[in-house]
C-alpha cells in the first residue's frame, strides 16, 4: 500500500482478476500502463477524478486483450452485451449500463447517465439512451474478436479504475464484456453500486472484477467501503476477497483495487493474476504488476 498523500492525486486501473498466459503478459503490462498514462494526464491537468477514471477505462475497452468494449466476451448467443459503472464520489451519483449491445465505449455512456436521475439502464433502453445521447455506435461484430470465439471458459476479466484528484474527489469504474457463454441478458457485479463498485469522498473508492454472481451476493464493494476506513484500503479488499471462494465453488475468485480518502492505494486477488498499474502525484514512476506476488519480488 502506497503512503498518503493530502492534496495530491492518486489513480490505480485494473485489467481484470484472471489468468494471464506467457504470451499475453506484456499486452496486458502495456494495457494497464497506457489506461493509467490517460486518466493521469487528466488529473495532472486538474480534471476531476470521474473524468480520469472515464479516460482509463475507454483506453482498455479499445484493447483487445481486456474482456470490455473491443474484445468482450461472447454470451450463450455468441453475441457481446456489455456492463459499465462509474460512481462520483462527490454526491454519490451513479451512471451504470447493464447489457447494452453495439456501443464502443460503455463507461462513456455510464458517465452520460450521471446526471440523470436514473442510475441503471439495461438493454434495449441502455442501447436506445446510448444513440440519443451521441455515444459512438457500433455493428455488434467490431466488438467481437477471434480470441474470444475461441475462448469457451468464463474468464474474469472485467477492467477498471479508481481516481483521486488533487480536490480530494474520488471516483470508481467498471466496464465487462460480462463471462463467457452467460445467459442472454445477464448482469453480474459491475455496474451495481455496493457490488462491483463505490465511491464516496468520505471513505474511499473500490472496483472489483472476478465471479460476478458471487461479488453481488456478498456485496463486496460494500464490505470493502466498511472496512476501508478503520483498515486500509489493502487489508479490506482482502478481508472481502477471502470470502470468495467458499461461497461460489470452483472459479469464484476476484481482485479488486481502492485508494481511500487520504490518497492510499491498495489491491488484493486471489485470482492466478491481476493486471494491475497504480501512481501517484510525487510518488515517482508508475507501477505496472500482474499479480501481488510480482509486487513483492520488486
Ligand atoms: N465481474 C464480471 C462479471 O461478473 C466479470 C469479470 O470480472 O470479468 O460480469
Amino acid at each position: 500500500m502506497t503512503p498518503a498523500s493530502e492534496g495530491r492525486w492518486a489513480l490505480i486501473v485494473h485489467g481484470g482478476a484472471k489468468a494471464i498466459e506467457p504470451g499475453e503478459e506484456e499486452a496486458n503490462r502495456r494495457g494497464v500502463l497506457q489506461a493509467l498514462a490517460a486518466g493521469r494526464a487528466v488529473l495532472e491537468g486538474g480534471g476531476a477524478a470521474v473524468d480520469a477514471v472515464e479516460a482509463a477505462i475507454r483506453v482498455m475497452e479499445d484493447l483487445p486483450v481486456f474482456n470490455a468494449g473491443r474484445g468482450s466476451a461472447l454470451n450463450e448467443a455468441g453475441g457481446v452485451e456489455m456492463c459499465a459503472g462509474l460512481m462520483d464520489g462527490r454526491d454519490l451519483s451513479v451512471g451504470a449500463v447493464g447489457a447494452i449491445r453495439n456501443v464502443r465505449h460503455p463507461i462513456a455512456v455510464a458517465k452520460r447517465l450521471l446526471g440523470e436521475k436514473e442510475i441503471l439502464l439495461v438493454g434495449e433502453g441502455a442501447t436506445l439512451f446510448a444513440k440519443e445521447n451521441g455515444a459512438e455506435m457500433v455493428a455488434g461484430e467490431a466488438l467481437v474478436t477471434e480470441a474470444r470465439k475461441a475462448a469457451l471458459e468464463a474468464m474474469h476479466d472485467t477492467v477498471g479504475a479508481v481516481a483521486m484528484d488533487r480536490g480530494g474527489n474520488l471516483a470508481a469504474g467498471t466496464s465487462t464484456g460480462g463471462l463467457a457463454g452467460a445467459k442472454v441478458g445477464r448482469i453480474g457485479d459491475s455496474p451495481l453500486p455496493g457490488n462491483g463498485l463505490y465511491a464516496d469522498n468520505h471513505v474511499g473508492g473500490v472496483s472489483f472484477s472476478g465471479d460476478g454472481e458471487t461479488i453481488a451476493r456478498l456485496a463486496l464493494a460494500a464490505r470493502v467501503m466498511a472496512g476501508m476506513a478503520e483498515q486500509g484500503p489493502e487489508a479490506a479488499i482482502r478481508d472481502a476477497v477471502e470470502r470468495l471462494p467458499g461461497t461460489g465453488g470452483a472459479g469464484a475468485d476476484g481482485g479488486a483495487i481502492a485508494i481511500d480518502r487520504t490518497g492510499r492505494i491498495g489491491w488484493a486477488h486471489n485470482s492466478p493474476a491481476f493486471a494491475v498499474a497504480y501512481a501517484n502525484e510525487g510518488g515517482g514512476e508508475p507501477r505496472a504488476c500482474l499479480g501481488k506476488d510480482e509486487e513483492a519480488r520488486d
